[in-house]
């Protein structure tokens, strides 16, 4: 009788990739988990029991098929394995390395709820598609016939470039507009080299040329070209242009020198550190980090990274205000404590209530805070403890609160582009259709500040739509 290569978790424990020591990997900006060996990989997707209800699928947004692959994984048909995951993922190197995987499809895995420790899903998926690459197994789009259709995509993030791959590969005539000299979106210049280092986002930006897809780098729809321009030039148009409005700080002092926006100091460091670009403000000390006491505000993940960014720039300190607890935070755990080891403090329960130092800041004005009673979404709100305020010395204040959308409708002169309350654009649910005919969107701009395996979602979603709505078109155009 075959041997059964699965259900191993009680006999093998869980085993991450091995993590680079905090004193070595504080000091680049390369990624910090090694790649699972062969035999490592092999070993820990065995641990999976197989459930005939896989609730780490369920829980993926992209309802990957994670036992199957893992099963392939276990038993050595890696080339199947990268089969059936690419099916249903556009970018699964990308997801492997940073989705929050604690929060969706591991924190889900049965055998962690029954106290096994969760199958490592993301680092076996990172695995898979890295080999797959190495062996040539990923290809470019090569479809089968060309269609006459032509479709604008607006944002080469995540979103855009999904669909992008998807109606490329269908035959549709692909052309993406982005306002950055190179693609990626925030996986490029947001998200840093220590998460997801930057040739596996330029490869995939190169495949996609290969494919035949055309990219319209420093082209800012609104200032370069109006979007009316681009609708008269497609048949269709999908806006995915992310969400880039710094939510922003008050109290006195608030606008001295040094006080900063964590997107301008990722994107200068992205480029500076992983692209060798020479950017004016970094030189210039405005946008560094280095020599300097830094405060970060904020507790996301964009907080967790400004803070790690600071520490390689060679920051004398860096401390982290956030007016919750740890427990609260939104963002991730595993990231915290990865901050931690690399020499960041976070002063829970503190918020900034002014600035010292003119022209440039010196020091943040610190209140106290705890946590009172819940408000409408259930969390505890915070509240100040009176008389609890402190000076932190801060020569580089880096403001990490958040993000909302920009007003396209009034930068695009597109009054009609129906948005929310909040500025999202209002799309249909899962076919990203607007209230204009034929145009559609999706990612951030619809969800607002929300995660890159949500925007290939919904870049996928859509582009069916999209292909069906063609055909739909067509077959009246036929009758
Ligand atoms: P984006 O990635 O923002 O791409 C939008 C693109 O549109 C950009 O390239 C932009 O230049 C372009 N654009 C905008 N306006 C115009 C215009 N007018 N004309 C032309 N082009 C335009 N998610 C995770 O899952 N894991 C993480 O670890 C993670 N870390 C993050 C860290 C940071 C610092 C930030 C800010 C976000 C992080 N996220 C993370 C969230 C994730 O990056 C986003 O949810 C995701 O990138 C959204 O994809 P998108 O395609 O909608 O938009
Ligand atoms: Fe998990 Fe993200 Fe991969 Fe889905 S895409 S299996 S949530 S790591
Ligand atoms: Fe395997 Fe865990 Fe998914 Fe079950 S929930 S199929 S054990 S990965």
């Amino acid at each position: 009788m075959a041997k059964q290569p699965m259900l191993k978790f009680v006999k093998i424990e869980r085993d991450m990739p091995e993590k680079r020591d905090a004193i070595v990997r504080n000091k680049d900006f390369r990624e910090i988990y090694a790649e699972f060996a062969d035999a490592k990989a092999t070993e820990q997707s065995s641990r999976c029991s197989q459930c005939g209800v896989p609730y780490c699928q369920s829980h993926c947004p992209l309802h990957n098929n994670i036992p199957d692959w893992l099963r392939l994984t276990a038993t050595g048909r890696l080339q199947e394995a990268y089969e059936v995951s690419q099916a249903t993922n556009t970018f699964p190197e990308i997801c492997g390395r940073i989705c929050p995987q604690d929060r969706l499809c591991e924190g889900n895995c049965v055998i962690e709820q029954s106290g096994h420790g969760t199958v490592t899903i993301g680092s076996v998926e990172k695995y898979i598609t890295d080999t797959a690459w190495e062996n040539g197994w990923v290809k470019p789009a090569a479809p089968a016939v060309e269609r006459k259709e032509s479709v604008g995509i607006i944002g080469a993030g995540p979103g855009g470039l999904a669909a992008a791959d998807m109606l490329r590969r269908a035959g549709v005539q692909v052309t993406v507009y982005d306002r950055y000299d190179r693609s990626g979106g925030l996986l490029t210049y947001g998200i840093p080299g220590f998460k997801l280092e930057k040739e596996i986002v330029m490869r995939r930006n190169k495949q996609l040329e290969d494919g035949g897809v055309t990219f319209v780098m420093n082209c800012t729809v609104g200032e370069d070209m109006s979007f009316e321009d681009i609708r008269d030039r497609h048949d269709a148009v999908i806006i995915a242009t992310g969400v880039y409005k710094s939510r922003d700080l008050k109290g006195p002092g608030s606008g001295a020198r040094g006080i900063v926006k964590a997107i301008d100091y990722l994107t200068a460091s992205n480029r500076v550190a992983n692209f060798g670009d020479t950017v004016e403000e970094f030189t210039s000390g405005e946008l560094n980090a280095e020599g300097k006491n830094v405060v970060v505000i904020g507790g996301g993940d964009t907080a967790m990274d400004c803070v790690r960014t600071a520490i390689r720039q060679g920051a004398t300190s860096v401390k982290c205000l956030y007016r919750r607890d740890r427990a609260n935070m939104p963002g991730s755990q595993r990231e915290v404590q990865n901050a931690e080891e690399e020499g960041v403090r976070f002063e829970w329960l503190t918020a900034p209530k002014g600035f010292k130092g003119d022209p440039a800041v010196s020091a943040v004005i610190v209140e106290k805070m705890r946590l009172g009673l819940p408000d409408a979404s259930g969390r505890q709100s915070p509240e100040v403890i009176e008389g609890s305020d402190y000076e932190e010395p801060a020569d580089l204040v880096i403001k990490a609160l958040g993000f909302s959308p920009e007003e396209l409708p009034t930068l695009w002169g597109c009054p009609e582009l129906e948005v929310t309350r909040w500025g999202t654009i209002k799309a249909e649910f899962t076919s990203g259709r607007t209230v204009l005919p034929d145009v559609y969107a999706v990612g951030d701009i619809v969800r607002g500040a929300s995660l890159v395996v949500w925007a290939i979602r919904d870049g996928r979603d859509c582009a069916e739509h999209v292909l069906k709505d063609f055909d739909k078109m067509a077959a009246i155009a036929a009758e």
